[in-house]
């Protein structure tokens, strides 16, 4: 049987998992941990970083990586790094193809299917870019399911036997999702969902910098124009500090300098607790929405829920779970670790889809997130008015669906018809997100106020088909949504993915070395200048060596740069153990 192998594709951190001897299991990276920075970076000569070292390199040089880039999935927004141009969906497979290299790299063998996580609250074009990223990283996406979905999958995997409603809370890096199910011998079916496409802990984060800043008289995004550098570097230490908190009341914060270098006179500024909870109170007052809403459309009050999970690493926050436990009047659960919990139901449904016998008695349904319709008329008083939203498939149906609705010609012999198809709650279109136009052409002359009628099919993925025809003898006239800037011919598709086979990965045996090298670097210019030149002469001793090739010398150079790092009091997390320098 074919491997096919779980993805969260997440907007901080990205995870990958298989499901073997009858349980899903983590795949390591190339530095040995589960969890992959969502960071590309190009180095000088061309060669692509993923994960942890690009994250390194982003401290130093910015402008040759981007990060959060799943937050521009689905728009035709283009993102620089140095002289190139990508958009959100190359830059997404080029992390899936360093998670599928990790995976062939663990199971010995070739990776070519996935399943892969968005969040619930995606619409229609994110879910097409998220396939199509896949696709371009060479896998072929089996299944596109709901986070929060993959996460009952791997509750309702290890507690089959129960009955009862849970409430998932999935609070990542740049996306919010909730959703209330219920868990009855093996089956596991969604209620309803609401989320937010852009709340996440990286919104905690940037709060948290532009609170400093304002601290400094500066303002963030002015800021950042000015001084990259400084920007990045207090983005990492806001996002050092806010991790601090889950231990300790307090944590001290470092300014770096306009080069982004925290230098030993560095002001510093306290943080507490407290403090970092009123700062974000703004952002866990956007968390209630969907919640109240997922509840009323589940007509479920929190005394009927038997337990709720907290999902993704921004739900570690002591603000987010003492909120969590004044709403619901109990202790959230979690059992299972938020940053893993997605990847690993991902893997529990690569294993439905591939039918193994450890899960032959759980059955999966699923809910269509959000209202889709199209833009009809009405009439008022004899005055026509174009712009009102016509559901054709209500929000937290089951899915797979298909339902169908009539629209009507409004003038006599009317041939031609453009029907809107949008996303969204509002009673007017333009509160909602148009997802593209079917055109209707060749409707047989006759009065105003013949029929045609539209057909939604949305399918397990959830993805829409829009298909309409002319009843009663069913000529149809278009079968997919066409006219979003997403929609790529097969040229452009082909030119792309010739353009992201064209960039090489920097070698992976070799990128733990080049995480560290990164590192040092970074170091350098903020010991002081006493213990500087002791660190260059380590940092060029381990340069020479891991282009040398010399096995020996290179394992003794790494071992004596990270002495020279550990003795200048500079902790350094990334050490996997000595790797060689040729692979
Ligand atoms: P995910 O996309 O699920 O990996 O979540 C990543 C987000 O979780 C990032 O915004 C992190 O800042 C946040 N996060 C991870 N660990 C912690 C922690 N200990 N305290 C606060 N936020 C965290």
């Amino acid at each position: 049987m074919a491997d096919i192998v779980g993805i969260d594709l997440g907007t901080t951190n990205s995870l990958c998992a298989i499901f073997r001897d009858g349980q899903p299991v983590l795949i390591p990276n190339a530095h040995g941990e589960f969890l992959t920075p969502s960071i590309v970076g190009i180095l000088d000569d061309d060669q692509v970083l993923v994960g942890a070292a690009a994250r390194e390199l982003r401290v130093t040089r910015p402008e040759r990586c981007q990060s959060t880039f799943k937050r521009h999935m689905g728009s035709d927004r283009k993102l620089k790094i140095g002289d190139k141009t990508f958009t959100a969906v190359d830059l997404s497979s080029l992390v899936l193809r360093s998670l599928k290299v990790d995976a062939e790299a663990f199971l010995g063998r070739r990776v070519k299917e996935a399943v892969i996580t968005v969040p619930a609250y995606f619409n229609d074009l994110q879910r097409k870019a998220t396939r199509r990223a896949g696709e371009l990283a060479g896998l072929r996406v089996r299944r596109i399911i709901n986070e929060p979905t993959a996460a009952a999958l791997t509750y309702g995997f290890h507690d089959r036997k129960s009955d009862k409603k849970l409430f998932i809370i999935d609070l990542g890096g740049g996306t919010f999702d909730v959703t209330l199910l219920e868990v009855f011998e093996g089956s596991l079916e969604i209620i309803s969902t609401a989320g937010e496409s852009f709340l996440g802990g990286e919104d905690f984060t940037d709060r948290l910098a532009a609170t400093v800043l304002k601290g400094q008289g500066l303002e963030l995004e002015a800021a950042e124009m000015k001084s990259p550098l400084l920007v990045s570097r207090l983005r990492q230490e806001c996002e050092l500090a806010k991790r601090r908190l889950l231990d300790a009341e307090e944590a001290v914060i470092r300014l770096p300098n306009s080069r982004g270098l925290i230098d030993e006179g560095a002001k510093t500024v306290t943080l507490t607790r407290q403090e970092f909870a009123t700062v974000v109170q703004p952002l866990l007052d956007r968390v209630k929405g969907p919640i109240g809403k997922t509840l009323r459309d589940g007509r479920c009050e929190p005394a009927d829920l038997e337990d709720v999970i907290l999902v993704g690493g921004a739900t570690r926050m002591p603000a987010m779970r003492k909120f969590v436990a004044d709403y619901f009047q109990r202790e959230p659960l979690c059992r299972f670790n938020p940053d893993e919990v997605v990847a690993l139901g991902a893997a529990v449904q690569a294993a439905l889809i591939a039918d193994d016998a450890a899960v032959e008695d759980m059955v999966m349904t699923d809910v269509c997130p959000f209202t889709l319709g199209v833009e009809v008329g009405k009439e008022f008083a004899m005055r026509h008015m174009d712009g009102y939203f016509m559901p054709i498939i209500h929000r937290n149906t089951t899915i797979p669906v298909s339902c169908e609705r009539d629209v009507v010609t409004v003038s006599q012999n009317q041939q031609e018809m453009t029907i809107r198809v949008y996303q969204g709650e509002g009673r007017r279109v333009q509160d909602n997100l148009l997802l593209g136009q079917v055109k209707v052409t060749g409707i047989p002359n006759g009065p105003a106020g013949q029929h045609v009628s539209i057909r939604f099919t949305y399918d397990v993925n959830g993805i829409l088909e829009v298909e309409a025809f002319l009843p009663p003898n069913g000529k149809k006239f278009t079968t997919v949504i066409k006219n979003n800037a997403q929609d790529l011919t097969e040229d452009e598709v082909e030119a792309t993915l010739a353009r992201m086979r064209e960039l090489k990965f920097y070698p992976r045996d070799d990128v733990v070395n080049q995480r560290l090298l990164l590192f040092a670097e970074k170091a350098v210019g903020e010991v002081s200048q006493y213990d500087r030149e002791s660190l260059e002469e380590a940092l060029d001793l381990f340069e020479v060596s891991m282009a040398s090739g010399d096995r020996v010398s290179f394992a003794s150079a790494r071992e004596g740069l990270l002495m020279v790092l550990a003795s200048l009091g500079v902790h350094y997390d990334g050490d996997v153990g000595a790797t060689d320098a040729e692979g």
